[in-house]
């Protein structure tokens, strides 16, 4: 008998479930002509395509609750996700706070135990909000920030994969824990998902030290040190935040959360 990864109940077979859904690089390989799409993972340490799969899931929760969740976060990728941002334009993001943080909680939980990530026991404890069977965990906060397609400059164009693009788009999936040795200490989750240009930052504190003052002044450190971040509206029901670029590009987005360099990136390209 094993037991599953988000409800704890012990089955005699478990099933796979896509640590990014399958309904998701299935609709970015079509926007690619077929292609299969790149994908992060910070272990590897490099872009490859495929898919990546953990076998510790349920069919109740993953054919239930965890299916839900995916076909939520389709319906945001249809309506705003699938395009990328440009510096002009201003979109108004409406979105279902609890729905969409569970579905980053997911992605999160699902990385962290295919990678023996060592926040994986954290993201365990949030299993059954995930599964919408628990309260939202308190002082759990989402900040968004678009990234731009990257312009490639004159002065670049000696790199013989990039001669002939003008631009690199910011094609991606990516996930990985936000190394903080600090927070990771006080036990604060703290990770980041990227599909195109919607880049994700999950932040909450330990849920047994909690302390709300403590930790407001911890989150307006963190918007004074990521300035380019709107923070999401944790509230019942639909939220709205309107976006705007900020001037963010796929290079010095980069920068800021290191774990690619440049010409990795430049392995993006077709
Ligand atoms: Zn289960």
């Amino acid at each position: 008998m094993k037991a599953c990864a988000f409800c704890k109940q012990e089955f005699s077979s478990l099933t796979r479930e896509h640590i990014m859904p399958k309904s998701l690089t299935d609709r970015k390989q079509r926007e690619r002509g077929g292609e299969k799409p790149s994908r992060y993972t910070s272990k590897a340490d490099k872009f490859i395509g495929g898919e990546l799969t953990i076998g510790d899931v349920c069919r109740n929760c993953n054919n239930g609750p965890l299916s839900e969740l995916d076909s939520y976060f389709l319906q945001l990728y249809d309506r705003y996700i699938y395009k990328f941002a440009s510096p002009e334009k201003r979109i108004d993001f409406t979105y279902d706070f609890d729905k969409l943080a569970r579905w980053l909680l997911k992605v999160s939980y699902n990385s962290a135990r295919a990678t023996n990530a060592p926040d994986e026991v954290l993201l365990e404890s949030y299993s059954k909000y995930i599964l919408g069977e628990d309260v939202r965990p308190k002082g759990l906060n989402i900040f968004l920030t678009l990234v731009l397609p990257y312009k490639i400059k004159n002065s670049e164009k000696h790199d013989p994969r990039i001669q002939d693009v003008d631009e690199i788009e910011p094609d991606v999936l990516r996930w990985s824990r936000v190394p903080d040795e600090r927070l990771a200490k006080e036990g604060v989750t703290f990770r980041m998902v990227q599909i195109n240009s919607y880049f994700f930052i999950v932040i909450m504190p330990n849920q047994v030290t909690y302390e709300a003052r403590k930790w407001y002044a911890e989150l307006k450190g963190f918007r004074k040190k990521y300035p380019q971040f709107r923070q999401l509206r944790a509230k019942d029901g639909v939220s709205r935040t309107p976006l705007k670029s900020s001037g963010v590009d796929m290079v010095n987005n980069y920068e800021i959360f290191p774990s690619a360099n440049l010409s990795r990136i430049f392995e993006l390209i077709d």
